[in-house]
């Protein structure tokens, strides 16, 4: 069962170009948001007038995110739709890698997803009803070079989701992944030129993807035409995986 609109929808990395695309799909609806991100969003929040609020979080750490989600909840109700969206992504060949930047991704795409639903799905639980959308990628399904820790964070995502939904299914919370493909936001110019032209080649569309390609995947999902789905794996991403 989906609740009716509108909804207290928390989004995660909401600063981003996928996470602000997601929020002005749900805002557009009428939905209450909770925009969480390390970074502050002031001029979304203007623009989103009056039916978002935004709370500081490092993703990364539990104590942060049970702060901020249960603030967030005191101020606009039950989470009923939980977007993780917040992550970060770099490049370096395996046998440079060091192991804090192992750890560091590890901890903000993937732990941070272990941080949110503990907080978030007691409550949907006990509602019989919720929908948490967790933002891999295409990566955690094909792997890329020079991005083992992303992809391992990424299908690590998509691992914990299945197990998730398996887990929460029979209590009404729909557990489902969006992994996108590679979408034009600031997280593409942390990669170097020849990486992106490489990867714009080998794209079957022949353009990148748009936030608001994930936004309106996000959005089917989190919707009532998405309540026989749990566990599975949206993948808007060009046709680079099929
Ligand atoms: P982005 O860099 O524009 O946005 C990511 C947001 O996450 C930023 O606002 C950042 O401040 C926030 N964030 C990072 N670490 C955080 C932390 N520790 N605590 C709180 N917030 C934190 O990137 P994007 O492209 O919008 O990415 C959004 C999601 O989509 C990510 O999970 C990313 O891995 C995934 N994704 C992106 C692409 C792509 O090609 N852009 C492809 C597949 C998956």
């Amino acid at each position: 069962m989906t609740s009716e609109r509108p909804r207290v929808v928390a989004i995660t990395g909401a600063a981003g170009g996928i996470g602000a695309a997601v929020a002005r799909r749900f805002a557009a609806s009428g939905d209450r948001l909770l925009l969480l991100d390390r970074r502050p969003l002031p001029d979304l929040v203007a623009e989103l007038d009056g039916l978002a609020s935004y709370e500081a979080v490092d993703v990364a750490s539990s104590a942060d995110v049970a702060r901020a989600l249960e603030l967030g909840a005191a101020a606009l109700g039950p989470v009923e739709v939980l977007v993780n969206n917040a992550g970060i992504g770099s490049r370096r060949r395996f046998v440079d890698m060091t192991e804090a930047e192992w750890d560091e991704m590890i901890a903000i795409n993937l732990k941070s997803v272990f941080n949110t639903c503990r907080v978030v799905a007691p409550a949907m639980i006990e509602a019989g009803h919720g929908k948490i959308i967790n933002v891999a990628s295409e990566l955690g399904l094909i792997g890329a070079v020079s991005m083992t820790h992303y992809s391992a964070s990424k299908g690590g995502v998509i691992a914990f989701s299945k197990a998730l939904a398996r887990e929460l299914s029979p209590s009404g919370v729909h557990v489902n992944v969006v992994a996108p493909g590679p979408i034009e936001t600031p997280l593409l110019t942390d990669y170097p030129e020849e990486y992106n032209d490489e990867t714009l080649a080998g794209i079957p569309l022949g353009r990148w993807g748009r936030p608001d390609d994930v936004a309106a995947t996000v959005e089917f999902v989190a919707s009532p035409n998405a309540d026989y789905y749990a566990g599975w794996v949206f993948s808007p991403n060009g046709g680079v995986v099929m």
